[in-house]
């Protein structure tokens, strides 16, 4: 997915998981607030093209995608939940009961209907309700903060970054957010500290 950040960068950021794409990327409360990308109904659409969620893939077109204000409401509940399990994750502890308690709710909830389209193209039955939408995010969730996947919830190694992905990395080395950012910024500073040699 690419990440505009406030101080005008523009970076590659893998989130490693849907759930964790939500909450790293779009916003959220307290620090996160100058990152919201989600201010009105609209925007959650916007945010489900581009992330991998990517219902254009089954054949969705926007105008497609039905979302309230409660809708929205809904994606910030599950959002702050999302976030608050990843960080304990990525902070040496568990997510707690109340998290647990939103994702499972939200979790519970109907998902998109596949269907058999023209030519055999697979897609989804519309309109798509967007809680159908939330719902899989909420899925991927669970399937994410729990083992075994839950030992590989990371943040960024930065001091100044928070941003939580999943490292999906064969040896599970991942450091950065991105290298376009974190990872460049850490190699510059190496090179300047590094002693000269003769
Ligand atoms: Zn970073």
């Amino acid at each position: 997915m690419r990440v505009r950040h406030p101080d005008g960068q523009v970076f590659t950021f893998d989130a490693g998981a849907l759930c964790l794409e939500l909450s790293s990327v779009s916003g959220g409360a307290g620090m996160r607030a100058r990152f919201e990308m989600l201010h009105a109904p609209g925007d959650f659409v916007r945010w489900a093209f581009a992330s991998r969620l990517d219902p254009g893939a089954a054949g969705v077109t926007p105008t497609e995608v039905v979302v309230t204000e409660e809708d929205l409401a809904l994606v910030k509940e599950l959002r702050e939940a999302i976030w608050a399990g990843a960080w304990a994750l990525a902070t040496g502890s568990a997510p707690g009961r109340a998290e647990a308690t939103v994702i499972n709710r939200v979790a519970a909830g109907p998902v998109p209907v596949p269907q058999i389209g023209p030519g055999l193209a697979r897609s989804w039955r519309r309109p798509v309700l967007a809680g159908q939408l939330t719902a899989l995010i909420a899925r991927d969730a669970v399937a994410t903060l729990t083992p075994p996947t839950s030992t590989r919830v990371r943040m960024c190694a930065a001091d100044n970054c928070a941003l939580i992905y999943l490292d999906t990395s064969r040896p599970g080395n991942r450091r950065w957010c991105s290298m376009d950012r974190c990872g460049n910024r850490a190699k510059v500073r190496a090179h300047r500290s590094a002693p000269d040699r003769p």
